[in-house]
């Protein structure tokens, strides 16, 4: 691969003017921070701009502009598929802006987008108060939010995009603007699920709610051989669920961890995965009949301070493993596909590779599918396909595997992918088409209008058309 010249003139002037880091490949910590959490990812890019306020945002887009640069965006890195990152072009890593400031009052919060959850969660439980967030506390709240944000609390409170109430943003061509209902609300409508495509967000305000301190949490583990009935009793009570019950089903292995019994690590099994958001007391009633079934295993729910439970998964998805994640929209589960799920689940050729369904509907599906980018919001479930390993000898198979059950779980669903669980090959933008359905053609027109020569590519590209 060739690798970009970049004028060095115009390069020291770049580090004169701009407060942040400026990485290279001769620098020291360039092995560092060219890294993302996916370890399958391995690119060199030419220049590092760790942005330190807007200014510096403003003046890494105009550098990139100024020499024809492409350039990947970097919040959390967390991105599976490592759209932070690219070869010989320039990252704009965000990674240092991570304040928070919290309004009680108006129950909002404004956030710089190097956050990760955890800083959101910890600034705004003291109030008790929270906006949803994703499932485990290390991710990015960048790129999660403007994928859409399916977290603990999305049935009572939506996506993390639902409760967006403003960004400011750096635009291709280096300006600064706010988008929101009343400000370029085209803009606003285009991030609430459309990514990264439309310029670079420096904050995120979001609206915040009542939640914790302390939640129901349902964790209970049953054999993988009573998998099918198990599955289908989720089914059942995800038929009735409250709005404040946000569940999953999941087949996968007990994972070796010290605070789980020796005797059953690595025993294959099925679980459920949930939340409860409102009063414990009612949780722990609700929760009741899917800890009761035949046969469990192990039941490790019970009540925890929200921010526990919004870090309880996080040791099992560690920086720097080997990742491939895939998934897909399912309007319905039918007998058929639950049967299928199940049989195709068992011939995972490594039984850390997580299948997890969980439930959508409740606020999600209250929002109309054209009132924000994304679009898939009458599908009840999202099926999630969530490889993890450490050796690179396995990833063809694993891959492979995952590809191929994922085909054979597509027929049962709606066609459509969740824009932040991929997979790797991002040259087919048919699959963005599918995925944001009727809304395309709009965000097509308004990446024509912000990004015009489609500078921020490295994202669920939407080609620009002119308008
Ligand atoms: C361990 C783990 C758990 C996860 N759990 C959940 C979950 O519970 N719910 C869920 O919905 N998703 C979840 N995800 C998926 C997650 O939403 C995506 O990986 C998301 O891209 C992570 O955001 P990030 O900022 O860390 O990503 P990055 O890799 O930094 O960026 C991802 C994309 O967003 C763009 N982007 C980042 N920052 C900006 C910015 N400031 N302005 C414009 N564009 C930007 C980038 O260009 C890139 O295209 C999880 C991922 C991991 C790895």
């Amino acid at each position: 691969m060739d690798s970009i010249k970049i004028d060095n003139d115009r390069l020291i002037k770049f580090r004169e003017t701009f407060k942040g880091a400026v990485i290279g490949p001769s620098d020291s910590l360039y092995e560092q921070a060219r890294r993302v959490w996916n370890h399958m990812i391995d690119r060199r890019p030419a220049l590092i701009a760790q942005c330190s306020d807007t200014l510096d945002v403003v003046r890494a887009v105009k550098f990139a502009e100024e020499n024809d640069l492409p350039v990947a965006v970097r919040g959390g890195g967390h991105n599976v598929a490592g759209y932070a990152v690219c070869d010989n072009g320039m990252v704009i890593d965000m990674s240092p802006m991570r304040d928070v400031t919290v309004d009680p009052e108006s129950r909002s919060v404004r956030v710089g987008a190097g956050a990760r959850w955890a800083d959101v969660d910890q600034a705004t439980q003291p109030y008790g108060l929270a906006t949803p967030g994703g499932e485990v506390s290390e991710t990015g709240i960048a790129g999660l939010t403007l994928g859409g944000g399916v977290g603990y609390l999305r049935r009572k409170h939506g996506l993390s995009c639902d409760n967006l109430l403003s960004v400011d943003m750096v635009t291709s061509d280096g300006l600064t603007i706010t988008a929101n209902e009343n400000e370029n609300a085209d803009l606003f409508w285009a991030i609430r699920g459309g990514g990264g495509n439309f310029g670079v967000v420096t904050e995120f305000e979001y609206r915040l709610h009542p939640v914790g301190p302390e939640v129901m949490t349902l964790n209970t583990f049953y054999p993988i051989e009573a998998a099918e009935y198990v599955f289908s009793a989720w089914l059942k009570f995800t038929r009735s669920a409250p709005d404040e019950a946000t569940t999953a089903f999941a087949i996968w292995q007990i994972p070796e961890d010290p605070d789980l019994p020796e005797a059953l690590h690595g025993k294959p099994v099925c679980l459920f995965d949930g939340m409860y958001a409102g009063s414990p007391d009612t949780g722990e009633e609700i929760f009741r009949p899917l800890r009761e079934l035949d046969g469990a295993l192990l039941d490790l729910s019970g009540r925890v301070p929200y921010l526990e439970a919004q870090r309880a998964f996080d040791a099992f998805f560690p920086d720097g493993g080997l990742y491939y994640w895939k998934s897909l929209f399912m309007d319905t589960i039918s007998g058929k596909a639950n049967e299928t799920i199940v049989a195709g689940a068992a011939t995972r050729p490594n039984p850390a590779i997580l299948v997890i369904l969980r439930h959508l509907g409740g606020a999600i599906s209250r929002t109309s599918s054209e009132a924000t980018a994304f679009s898939n919001r009458q599908a009840e479930f999202m099926l999630s396909i969530d490889g993890g390993w450490t050796d690179p000898d396995e990833s063809e198979r694993n891959i492979a595997w995952i590809r191929q059950f994922w085909d054979t779980v597509r027929p049962f669903s709606n066609g459509g992918m969740y824009l932040n669980f991929p997979g790797f090959d991002n040259g087919n933008d048919v699959r963005w088409q599918t995925s944001h359905g009727p809304n395309y053609d709009r965000l097509a027109s308004i990446k024509g209008k912000y990004d015009p020569y489609n500078r921020f590519r490295f994202n669920q590209n939407i080609k620009p058309v002119s308008i």
